[in-house]
């Protein structure tokens, strides 16, 4: 099975997205469908798109069956960017790609952008 993100085209992946573990594009696109966080979203059948996450195996810690095509309404997210396509999440619950943005500062990490004007 393959891992793909489900959300609605019109209002952005970033509004809520479903992770969906699906044999194809298709399944996961029927699965979407059904979830209702993608139905309140999406604004008719065919606003419900799914894209094939490549290279995200961590994600699969997340899935429940290997055998029956399934979604998750709400995966884990980062607790800094609160997405959860970026890479992997570790034990301090921040992804990945926050990661690389402040790799020096994975303990203590600090979420207060610099304050314009500040000296
Ligand atoms: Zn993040």
């Amino acid at each position: 099975m393959k891992a793909y993100i489900g959300y609605s085209k019109s209002a952005g992946s970033y509004e809520g997205a479903i992770l969906i573990f699906a044999n194809n594009a298709k399944e996961a696109k029927k699965l979407a469908r059904q979830s209702s966080v993608i139905s309140e979203l999406a604004e008719n059948f065919f606003d419900v798109t799914v894209t094939w996450l490549k290279n995200s195996q961590y994600l699969f810690k997340q899935m429940r069956s290997s055998e029956t095509p399934h979604f998750i309404d709400n995966p884990i997210t980062c607790t800094h960017c609160g997405m959860w396509g970026m890479g992997d999440i570790g034990e301090d619950g921040v992804c990945e790609a926050c990661k690389e943005i402040a790799p020096s500062s994975n303990n203590g990490f600090n979420l207060t952008p610099p304050v314009a004007g500040a000296s």
